[in-house]
């Protein structure tokens, strides 16, 4: 059996405080996590990332190898965490992609694996 996917409570609350500073562009970085207990528990950003209000780019040859990176998340400025085609496609090489919106409040985030289904994520401790 496959256990769901976990993000520890501080691990959220920061990308929640990084979408909001971000506003009103959006704020993307990588998930660090351990892959088996599938609990994410820190976020990457990425130095050179360019954000804009509808599109943030990730230059993949500024992502350290030596990090447990297990997925992506990135915020939305609108009320909506429906991914765009561009999200899918880069969804694709991520086990777990989170896409949080406006008002960023604690739940207000949504994630998909990497073919962009929704997936559970509970927050721990
Ligand atoms: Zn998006």
């Amino acid at each position: 059996m496959v256990s769901n996917w976990k993000i520890k409570e501080r691990t959220i609350l920061s990308i929640m405080e990084l979408s909001k500073s971000a506003m009103p562009n959006e704020f993307s970085g990588l998930l660090v996590g351990d892959p088996d207990s599938r609990v994410i528990n820190d976020i990457y950003i990425i130095p050179a990332t360019v954000n804009g209000p509808a599109s943030s780019t990730i230059r993949q040859d500024l992502v350290p190898l030596s990090f447990s990176i297990v997925g992506s998340v990135h915020s939305h400025p609108q009320q909506s965490s429906l991914p765009s085609s561009a999200d899918m496609r880069f969804f694709q090489s991520k086990y777990i992609n989170i896409i949080s919106h406006f008002p960023f409040n604690k739940y207000d985030f949504s994630a998909y694996n990497s073919k962009g289904q929704n997936i559970a994520l509970e927050i721990i401790p």
